[in-house]
């Protein structure tokens, strides 16, 4: 399913608020960052996630984002096979996890979103090398993110290297958006596609791009908190992203410190 609707150019005093939201949000995923080690509760990310958040005047996006019940919680803390949506609690992350942190923050009523991944302590060849490929796949997309390319040339260069260069795979149930006003706007963004297909690049959009990169199936199984996407298989999974500004020249990111 493609959304063709609710794309939302935005003017440049809008563009000044998400650049803000993208800031604190960013300064929000620092703030778990720099408390991974082994021993830490997914709950303790997010009640740093949260402070930070408050602290600029702002509000988490995530917090009573409907579904089988309202999201409960500020970040989403995905661990190892977890690829997305999982709720931070009581489970202490362990030497050699690696935990997919996505948080999303509304400045003066516009939304920054945006996800990394990160191993605890040591963590094993094969995931250093997950992370690296979705932190490189994310990079990729971003660098077609300009007015005038389609949405299936971001999607097939994300497609090609992940899947085809380096033999991982990419979800097919979940993808980017726009974001602005709301988390979730037009155009629906995957992470696949044909080039010169799809919706063309205005200046002026903002899109969260976001690899979701899966070792072993594209295949994913909802857990029954109703919320955490896993792989099928329980292979490792990774996740970045980032709120971009596309322009008529270089892509923006909008979701830095
Ligand atoms: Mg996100
Ligand atoms: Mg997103």
């Amino acid at each position: 399913m493609v959304w063709a609707r609710n794309i939302v150019v935005k003017s440049a005093e809008e563009i000044s608020l998400m650049r803000e939201a993208g800031r604190i949000n960013a300064l929000a995923l620092q703030a778990t960052r720099e408390l991974l080690q082994p021993g830490v509760t997914t709950a303790e990310l997010d009640e740093a996630a949260n402070e930070v958040i408050r602290k600029h005047g702002a509000k988490p996006a995530f917090l009573g984002v409907p579904g089988a019940y309202p999201y409960p919680a500020t970040i989403t803390a995905s661990i190892n096979d977890e690829l997305v949506h999982g709720i931070p609690g009581k489970r202490k992350l362990k030497e050699g996890d690696i935990v997919s942190i996505d948080c999303g923050t509304i400045y003066e009523g516009f939304v920054g979103d945006s996800a990394y991944t990160a191993g605890v302590g040591e963590i094993s060849t094969e995931a250093r090398r997950l992370l690296e490929v979705t932190q490189r796949a994310l990079e990729i997309g971003i660098a077609r993110l300009r007015a005038g390319n389609r949405l299936g040339d971001v999607g097939a260069a994300i497609q090609q290297y992940v899947e085809n260069e380096e033999g991982y795979h990419l979800t097919r149930e979940y993808t980017g958006h726009g974001v602005g006003r709301e988390m979730w706007e037009g155009p629906q963004v995957p992470n696949y596609g044909y080039p010169g297909r799809g919706f063309k690049l205005l200046p002026g959009l903002t899109i969260a791009l976001e690899p979701m990169v899966l070792i072993g199936t594209a295949r994913t199984r909802v857990l029954p908190d109703e919320w955490t996407v896993a792989s099928a298989d329980g292979s490792l999974t990774a996740h970045f992203e980032h709120t971009v500004l596309v322009t008529e020249n270089e892509p923006v990111v909008l979701t830095v410190p």
